[in-house]
């Protein structure tokens, strides 16, 4: 069986193997979209279609397209994507690529490989990760990461340098295209709220050394390796964060009420 990885479902595993199971094995996914990814998912649509030639109309039409969208929230949005344009009209970095889908192939978990036993016939463990783009400048080319958010800025920046997304975007970029990626950047748009009337934009460089890279490399083959052997034994385990209410999950309900199946079936639907 061949086995995909993407940064979400990479979370998802270290967080709680049972969320993993639920939401990757079996295809949970929750019935509610809330207005806070509907922004998200806008404000990326209509900059990834203004970053190919600045055409703001043509941007602002694209996230109108956006399932979910409705008058107010084109309100928000609009507002984020004027304060991008107004930021990054003048761009010290150019655009490569917008959007990239792209799957990667990692080694294989299996014992045959990882004892040098040989390669098998096609990958068994993949990468998948989903990019908002290659920029070029500063001496080499970055991974371009989008993020909207509501928070303080401070908070945001202090929560993004501990996330790991950044090293599986840059890792699987490198993999695949073959440049030397330096590192990613980030744009930030935050929403207005309070202490903040307007929308503010951030850019933050984060370069990354090729042994940090690689040390993603050795952890996906871990993480597949840990998720083949929990396939194989059926032991899905509950996280202990969840009990003491580290994070939040979208499977609380069912886990809360003795996992009984119409808690799952009120609030997903099985893909
Ligand atoms: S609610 Fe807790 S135990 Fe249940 S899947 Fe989520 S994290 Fe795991």
């Amino acid at each position: 069986m061949a086995l995909i990885l993407s940064n979400s479902s990479v979370s998802k595993f270290t967080q709680c193997p049972k969320r993993y199971k639920l939401s990757k094995l079996d295809s949970w996914k929750s019935t509610s979209k809330s207005d806070a990814l509907i922004i998200g998912s806008a404000t990326h649509k209509g900059i990834e279609i203004w970053s190919a030639d600045k055409d703001e109309d043509a941007a602002y039409l694209a996230c109108m397209e956006v399932d979910g969208m409705d008058e107010e929230l084109f309100e928000t949005v609009f507002a984020l994507l004027d304060e991008y344009f107004r930021t990054y009209k003048e761009d010290e970095l150019s655009s490569v690529v917008t959007e990239l889908d792209m799957t990667v192939p990692v080694l294989s978990s299996t014992p045959a490989v990882a004892l040098g036993l040989g390669m098998p016939r096609k990958p068994y463990l993949s990468y998948r990760a989903i990019i908002d783009g290659i920029k070029f400048g500063r001496g080499g080319y970055w991974v371009h990461e989008i993020k909207t958010s509501g928070e303080k800025p401070g908070n945001f920046w202090k929560k993004y340098d501990k996330d790991h997304q950044t090293l599986g975007y840059v890792w699987s970029v490198a993999k695949k295209t073959g440049f030397a990626i330096k590192g990613a950047v980030v744009d930030a748009i935050f929403k207005p709220g309070y202490q903040r009337p307007d929308p503010i934009c951030e850019r933050r460089f984060f370069p990354i050394d090729q042994p940090i890279v690689d040390s993603w490399h050795d952890n996906l083959i871990q993480i597949g390796a840990d998720i083949e052997g929990k396939i194989q034994s059926d032991d899905f385990y509950e996280s202990f964060n969840c009990r003491t209410g580290y994070f939040d999950c979208e499977f609380k309900l069912y886990c809360a009420n003795g996992n009984q199946m119409e808690f799952l079936e009120a609030t997903h639907v099985k893909l």
